[in-house]
């Protein structure tokens, strides 16, 4: 594949990978001319975006109230649809507002049930050229619960050395608003609104997202005001009512803010881990060299509300003759001990111009059982919607590549209209 060849130049460029580069753009709620969405935003913004309609201050308590059920319980699309809302003010709010979700670019349905979003964000400006920036969303079905895993940003300003997120060039952080629609996408496409899952019986069934991971496209912690925000939305019990312990922030390990995650989200906490000494996680995750393991570790130790009850889960990627050896998993569990840890081993899913391998699965048997023998169970992550690429890592937009190579070809003087129009990559 082209790209593949161009993703691992770039990469081999970078000589010094950019260890905590600010995003550089943060989405505006709305550009000049264009309506904003109501949906995804917090109570707090709902409020504000009522007053700046005439609602009176008295009133928006109640009128919040009204059109936060409507949008996030019945999943509405109209403001004609809410029925309890007077006549005048649905047409003020339609005047003013819509009930857009980002636009669904393509769906796949994988093999096992897995499904992948592309999503298309509303434009933010020049520095999405005014076309609006694209990320990634997998929900995964279970027997006993449905994930969804979102994207916290476009791209990941991170660069381990095996994540296929951190060679995207464009990156910006997400708004809470468009975390929190790629939960409304999800419950759109699945059904999943109240009253949209009768069951044979006429009742109705229970929901088919039941848990949150913050595992797509991005580094959470550093989107932490939008993640704490979208997470109070997402278990808000009045509207999507998730529980705050079936959302898990997963974090490469920005140590200064896990605490705050504790404090202001109580979600749950997974670290990408990956290795037990700091020489080959500097190497993995580069943000090692600033926040070593000695610290993060630390970190969890002190994790607000953490118990054997709300174990912190640590993921570990399996990658063959790098870390994956039966003293690597010994070492694991020595640095674990006393902190309450889920492990989480997940085989490598390789990338066009990757240069890991997956570990043998008899490696990564001997591995577990070491990591099970130490009293933790059922550690390895079966791998999901490996045939639609929709699995830890390589969440890497379609089109983003396309506008990589579109912009190469810029440069180049080529033109890029082809690729924008669908070309055949
Ligand atoms: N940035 C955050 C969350 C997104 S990544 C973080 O790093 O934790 C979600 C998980 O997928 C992380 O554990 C990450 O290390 C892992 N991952 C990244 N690339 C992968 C790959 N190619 N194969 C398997 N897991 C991968
Ligand atoms: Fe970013 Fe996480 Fe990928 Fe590292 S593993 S580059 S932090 S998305």
């Amino acid at each position: 594949m082209a790209t593949a060849s161009f993703d691992t130049a770039r990469r081999e460029t970078r000589a010094v990978p950019p260890i905590e580069k600010a995003p550089e753009v943060t989405a505006l709620s709305r550009l000049p001319g264009r309506k904003r969405s109501l949906v995804g935003l917090s109570r707090a913004d709902l409020k504000q975006a009522l007053l700046e309609i005439g609602v009176a201050e008295r009133e928006t308590r109640m009128r919040v109230s009204q059109v936060w059920h409507w949008i996030y319980v019945r999943g509405a699309r109209d403001f004609a649809e809410m029925t309890n809302v007077g006549k005048g003010l649905k047409a003020q709010l339609a005047d003013a507002f819509t009930l857009d979700r980002p636009e669904v670019v393509s769906e796949q349905v994988s093999r096992d049930g897995t499904r992948k979003w592309l999503l298309r964000m509303a434009p933010t400006g020049a520095h999405d050229h005014n076309r609006g920036a694209e990320i990634e969303c997998v929900y995964i079905p279970g027997d006993d619960r449905g994930t969804l895993c979102v994207s916290s940003q476009v791209g990941c300003t991170l660069t381990c050395s095996f994540c296929h997120t951190g060679t995207q060039r464009l990156v910006r952080n997400l708004s809470t608003a468009e975390i929190v629609s790629q939960l409304v996408v999800a419950r759109d496409a699945l059904g999943d609104f109240a009253g949209q899952m009768p069951s044979k019986d006429g009742g109705e069934v229970g929901r088919l997202v039941t848990n949150i991971v913050f595992m797509g496209m991005g580094e959470p912690l550093y989107n932490l005001d939008a993640v704490i925000d979208a997470v109070a939305v997402m278990s808000d019990q009045e509207g999507l009512a998730l529980s705050r312990r079936r959302i898990t922030v997963s974090t490469s390990g920005v140590v200064p803010q896990i605490e705050r995650l504790g404090l202001e989200a109580n979600a749950m906490l997974a670290i990408s881990l990956h290795a037990v000494r700091d020489d080959l996680r500097d190497e993995l995750v580069p943000l090692n060299r600033k926040y070593p393991i000695a610290q993060l570790l630390e970190a969890c130790r002190n994790y607000p509300g953490v118990s054997n009850a709300r174990r912190i889960t640590f993921e570990y990627v399996m990658l063959k003759g790098v870390n994956d050896s039966d003293a690597d998993a010994r070492a694991l569990v020595r640095l674990l001990k006393g902190i309450p840890a889920k492990i989480n081993l997940i085989p490598f899913n390789p990338w066009p111009g990757s240069k890991y391998e997956c570990s043998d699965w008899e490696r990564i048997d001997h591995f577990s059982e070491i990591v099970f023998n130490a009293g933790y169970a059922s550690p390895v992550r079966t791998p999901r919607g490996r045939d639609i690429l929709a699995a830890c890592g390589q969440l890497k937009s379609e089109t983003e590549k396309l506008r990589a190579r579109a912009r190469m070809m810029l440069e180049e003087g080529l033109g890029a209209e082809g690729f924008y129009a669908g070309g055949d990559d």
